[in-house]
């Protein structure tokens, strides 16, 4: 070190990120982290490490004797920042359980690594949200991967990689960096060599059943003993198209002892038949083909995984890809492993899904019948409803059972501030109401809680004292002659009659008071003659039809907005006929 101007630079720089590091672990600041810090930041003094730590250690310790209180005014005093982005953190950090090591890293990066053989589901929400929230939380980085390498079995298509690109967005969880594994071929390959190599791994030449029947006994098949150089052979006659399908795999030695027959041996590459079954991106480029395990584990050290948040049915890879790891001399990322998340009356089989579509049983992947994002978005399902509820769930390893019910709940939170109201009327009957003296006015307010949206007006003209109006058919079966109704808004009436779908009735009484100290029905109503033509798909794919005021019209495609004692719903189409699609009560 030279001048004592540079020294008390550095100084400056390490107190700051000491003092961050202590506001962020409760008064405490670690000296390891800070240090990774600085010389991220400024790598020249990689240089001076001896006199560099030592400084570190001296601040850190100076900084730790201050209180938690005083911190905050120090930094206060000198790096506001600090404590914006503290605050922000805090928010954040309520939702979810701190992540486990994360002082271990310099940077936190999770991932999300679909196969882009289907859209995206609701069961898909929890990894993306885990992965996405937890690398916010840490100002860390969020990784898409394509893990596309089956191309016979999980039938990878081109549109599935835009239409889960497009899920993601939609979601609100963006990436910082995506990769696909079918352009990782070649590293895959590299990796194979190395293992094969050293003998860490072997061609297994033998019949699938033979294998399996031995490893069941846990005895080594005759190609676990051959030479390094030997495999070598064998991978490069699998490589030039030597083996055909089934005829040679490539396996990890694992511990033919291990309790799990799974782990035993367990195969890293296989041959498929592209020419057969082309990969949609290599068409029949490439015929080895590395398993899920392989290029899941490679991929997660090689694009610097942190912490891999999923299901704990993934346990059983964990346990291959260690084997991996340890062979390659690598550190395994930190796992965390959440229970099963079930939601009840949902179809989350993707080959059911794509069966389904494929065989027209339903309309395409925003089918209302589906829990596709597309089909949830077009429902008026909205991403932070998916988001808040994943949230809660957070990464608890204990499973747990949610239903649509919960979705929806919260759903109405999000959606039930922004909705403006509309009347709405299933399969419309006509009211005549007698002694209606004068013309009505009624003036609704768009939203109850917001006048400042303004209101829709209904004008109802008296014709020879009957005012002509329109109840829903679902009113029109409930009401009982000889009761009272209070029609909302407008005034109250007696039931006199029903024939020929059609309601005659009389003006009673006008005033809201009066409906109220009688303890009456409120039902919605239109005036006869006025409306626009609706059809709304229902959740299970049926249609209901209906009249909506005419003030409908000045919504636009897209929103969601609430047909009153019907529901949310989002328009879909705004035509001559509006189409929407219902979203839940
Ligand atoms: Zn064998």
């Amino acid at each position: 070190m030279t001048g004592s101007e540079e020294i008390s630079k550095i100084r400056e720089a390490i107190r700051k990120i000491a003092l961050d590091n202590a506001i962020r672990h409760e008064g405490k600041a670690q000296v390891k982290p800070v240090l990774g810090k600085l010389l991220g930041e400024n790598p020249s003094l990689r240089g001076k490490i001896k006199e560099i730590a030592s400084l570190t250690n001296e601040i850190v310790e100076e900084i730790n004797s201050l209180t938690l209180k005083q911190q905050i005014e120090t930094a206060r005093r000198l790096w506001p920042e600090l404590l914006l982005k503290e605050k922000e953190r805090i928010e954040e950090e309520k939702k979810l359980p701190p992540l486990p090591n994360v002082e271990k890293y310099d940077q936190i990066v999770t991932r999300f690594a679909p196969n882009p053989d289907c859209v995206l589901h609701i069961g898909s929400a929890r990894a993306i949200i885990l992965s996405y929230e937890y690398a916010r939380m840490y100002n860390g980085r969020f990784i898409l991967r394509f893990e596309d390498t089956d191309p016979r079995l999980k039938r990878t298509a081109l549109e599935f990689y835009d239409l889960i690109r497009e899920d993601l967005k939609w979601l609100g969880c963006s990436w910082d960096a995506e990769y696909i594994q079918s352009d990782r071929m070649e590293i895959y390959y590299e990796y194979a060599r190395k293992l094969l190599e050293k003998g860490y791994a072997y061609v297994c030449t033998c019949k699938r059943e033979d294998f399996r029947e031995k490893v069941q006994r846990r005895i080594a098949c005759p190609c676990r003993k051959i030479s390094p150089e030997q495999n070598l052979s064998r991978w490069e006659a699998m490589l030039s198209g030597e083996y055909g399908e089934g005829e040679a795999v490539v396996r990890i030695k694992t511990d033919l002892n291990h309790p799990n027959p799974a782990i035993r041996d367990w195969p890293a590459f296989r041959i498929i038949d592209t020419e057969k079954h082309p990969h949609p991106r290599t068409g029949s480029r490439y015929h080895v083909w590395p398993l899920f395990a392989f290029a899941n584990g490679i991929d997660d050290h090689l694009n610097g995984i942190t912490h891999v948040i999923r299901g704990k049915e993934h346990l059983t890879n964990q346990r291959r890809q260690e084997y991996l790891y340890r062979y390659l001399g690598w550190k395994y990322p930190e796992a965390i492993h959440y229970g099963r998340l079930k939601i009840t009356g949902v179809t989350l089989s993707k080959s059911k899904i794509l069966r389904a579509v494929e065989e027209g049983e339903y309309s395409g992947w925003d089918d209302p019948r589906l829990a596709t994002f597309r089909a949830l978005r077009r429902r008026g399902i909205r991403p932070e409803a998916i988001r808040q509820m994943m949230m809660d769930v957070g990464p608890r390893p204990a499973d747990i059972t949610l239903s649509w019910k919960n979705l929806y709940a919260y759903n109405r939170k999000i959606v039930d501030p922004i909705a403006n109201r509309y009347f709405f009327l299933d399969d419309p009957k006509r009211m005549i109401v007698k002694d209606v003296k004068r013309d009505f006015t009624a003036s609704i307010l768009l939203h109850p809680n917001d006048p400042k949206r303004g209101t829709r007006v209904f004008n109802v003209k008296s014709r020879d004292g009957q005012a002509h109006l329109l109840i829903s058919s679902r009113d029109f079966s409930r009401l009982k002659i000889g009761s009272l109704v209070r029609l909302m808004e407008l005034f109250n009436v007696k039931i006199e009659s029903k024939k020929g779908g059609q309601i005659s009735a009389r003006f009673h009484s006008e005033g809201y008071e009066e409906a109220r100290r009688l303890n009456l029905a409120l039902i919605h109503w239109l005036p006869d003659g006025e409306g626009v033509s609706c059809q709304v798909i229902m959740p299970d794919g049926s249609v209901v039809k209906g009249l909506a005021e005419k003030s409908l019209r000045q919504a636009s495609v897209d929103q969601i907005v609430q047909f009153e004692r019907f529901g949310f719903v989002r328009i879909d189409e705004m035509n001559k006929e509006v189409k929407l699609f219902f979203a839940h009560e």
